[in-house]
């Protein structure tokens, strides 16, 4: 029997039999009746206060009863603690699972089964232009106007993704997207949006890579293929032989140094940092550079006819620098075999060096046309040239200075270019000091004029 009628029917017990004894039958009856309307009362009463206590917001720690009505609300109580617990763990997880979405570098956008955006993320706010607050319960389709992803989205199938235009502030800044929609739940969408710029411009710039390769190797084939044509068909004496075989080594010269320079940008691209156990003697490897500028003087003064160029070449200090001697040689004598190609004969070419706590630099300074601004940005893209008939006349790639800033960059340096026209120009390889290290032997340094 429960705990409860056990009881009632004890205190009626207690009530009733004293009245019956001392009194009689229908006095008991009574006195029952008269104690269980007032435990009815009383238990409703109870049961008031009970249904407020559970109607308030925050059940009390301890409920002001005994008895059933105790273990009744300690149960509930146990039940809402647990239930309070479950929910903040839930909670949570949702706000985990949100800032790891928010965290994507790509833009998440969820829809409801009316296409109204639910959720999205900061990326996809900023890809699309949209509010994250504002603009939650609003249609997609209505804040996404690019008509590309108005015919994507009426699609019923989204097998693939679709290229739109970003949201940008200005037209230098214009951004691709990749948008790909995903069904999910019950009829809903799952909106994914991709900046690929960056993929974009590499492809364009691969493409560009393999046209201007292929333009260069082109020409020389072409001169290459008719020279050969005219020794076939055209009787030639022994002086007009040999001079059309000179003009057949130098179209071979210039495409052996192109297939060179392109091999020492593929290197650079593929292989692995310098070492930078290797520490560079300075002397050395502008003594390098020095007999290789010499070389490139004299035969440019005998081909042209013309006075040679002034080298001056200024006190190498006593410096190692860490990194690939076959690529820091390269670097330099680029710019100095750009500055002697570039600069008219008799003219001035200066080699300069200055140390600071936080830096090397070494400077190639020359007195040649000099280059105007707005060609400056762009003189390290490969092919890139301000006089195309003077860099192949002087047998040049197009692709030195693109190699000499790899190198800068591989060995935590920098190429800096400044120039005026008119006046000349100067290049600066730039190295942090972590790179350099003082050098003890005191090597035979050169100085030319
Ligand atoms: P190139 O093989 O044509 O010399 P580079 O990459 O070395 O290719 O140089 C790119 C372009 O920068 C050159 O074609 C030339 O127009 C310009 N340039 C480089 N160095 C100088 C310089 N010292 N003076 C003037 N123009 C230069």
């Amino acid at each position: 029997m429960p705990y409860v009628v056990f009881e009632l029917l004890f205190w009626l017990a207690v009530v009733a039999l004293p009245v019956w004894i001392w009194l009689d039958a229908v006095s008991a009856l009574l006195a029952a009746s008269i104690y269980l309307i007032l435990h009815i009362l009383v238990q409703d009463w109870k049961f008031r206060r009970f249904q407020k206590w559970l109607n308030s917001t925050s059940l009390q720690a301890n409920p002001p009863w005994r008895g059933a009505w105790l273990d009744v609300a300690t149960r509930i109580q146990r039940q809402q603690l647990l239930a309070e617990n479950r929910t903040q763990l839930h909670e949570r997880r949702l706000q985990d699972f949100l800032l790891a979405i928010q965290a994507s570098p790509n833009g998440v956008i969820l829809l409801d089964d009316e296409s109204r955006i639910d959720w999205c993320n900061d990326t996809a706010a900023t890809h699309l232009g949209l509010d994250v607050k504002k603009d939650r319960l609003q249609h997609i389709v209505h804040l996404v106007r690019d008509p590309l992803f108005t015919r994507y989205f009426s699609q019923d199938n989204h097998p693939s993704e679709v290229l739109i235009d970003g949201r940008s502030a200005s037209v230098s800044s214009l951004r691709k997207l990749s948008v790909q929609l995903h069904k999910y739940g019950d009829g809903r969408l799952l909106l994914l949006s991709r900046d690929v710029t960056e993929v974009i411009k590499a492809d364009a710039m691969r493409r560009d890579f393999v046209a201007n390769v292929s333009h260069e190797i082109r020409t020389p084939l072409t001169v290459l293929g008719g020279f050969v044509e005219t020794l076939q068909s055209v009787p030639l004496n022994a002086q007009e032989t040999q001079k059309y075989l000179q003009l057949m080594s130098s179209q071979a010269g210039r495409m052996q140094s192109l297939v060179a320079d392109l091999l020492i940008l593929s290197q650079l691209e593929v292989s692995q940092s310098p070492n930078n156990q290797d520490h560079i003697s300075l002397p050395d490897l502008v003594n390098q550079v020095i007999s290789e500028a010499n070389a490139l003087t004299s035969l440019l003064a005998d081909q042209l006819s013309g006075q040679k160029h002034a080298l001056v070449f200024d006190q190498v200090p006593l410096l190692r620098v860490m990194g690939s001697q076959k690529e820091l040689f390269s670097a330099l004598s680029n710019l100095v075999s750009n500055a002697i190609r570039y600069t008219p004969l008799g003219g001035l070419v200066h080699l300069t060096f200055s140390q600071t706590d936080d830096q090397l630099t070494i400077s190639v300074k020359d007195t040649g046309p000099g280059i105007a601004s707005e060609h400056l940005p762009r003189l390290t893209e490969r092919f890139y040239r301000i006089d195309q008939s003077r860099s192949r006349e002087t047998g040049g790639t197009g692709l030195g200075l693109a190699i000499t800033k790899h190198v800068m960059q591989r060995h935590g340096g920098e190429l800096q270019i400044e120039s005026e026209l008119g006046v000349g120009s100067t290049f600066n390889l730039i190295f942090p000091a972590s790179r350099i290290s003082n050098q003890i032997a005191t090597p035979d340094l050169q100085t030319h004029t």
